[in-house]
């Protein structure tokens, strides 16, 4: 049994995330011995699993809708595969966004125009 400091330690995390994520769904509600939160192995798996989704650009929201509570989404490497692509697709597309919005940015480096109302440089 791990206390909930013993945890949050060993996954790299404040006890107040851990909490957090009980509260969010992410995580189980913790068994409580004498009203502290105790945890096993299978919960600190849990959360490197959290952690490393969280990592790879997973939202909190993204990782309760995918049941991050019994982990399916990650619980074969297949189905890891599965989600670790479907992530890299909306990444990539995100930044197809960002790209675009940085290009268009840049159009307006020398900008001189009174506003930007009257900017033909934003026409694109
Ligand atoms: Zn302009």
């Amino acid at each position: 049994m791990l206390s909930i400091g013993t945890l949050a330690k060993k996954a790299g995390l404040a006890s107040s995330a851990i909490r957090y994520y009980e509260k969010a769904g992410l995580l189980p509600r913790a068994e409580r011995r004498n009203g502290q939160r105790v945890y096993d192995a299978d919960d600190l798996l849990r959360i490197s699993l959290i952690v490393k989704a969280r990592k790879l650009g997973w939202s909190i929201g993204e990782l309760r809708r995918a049941g991050a509570l019994a982990m399916p989404a990650f619980a074969t490497p297949a189905l890891a595969k599965n989600e670790l692509a479907r992530k890299r697709a909306a990444l990539k597309l995100e930044r197809d966004h960002i790209d675009a919005r940085l290009s268009a940015i840049d159009g307006l480096k020398d900008c001189a125009c009174a506003s930007l109302d009257a900017c033909g440089h934003l026409r694109a």
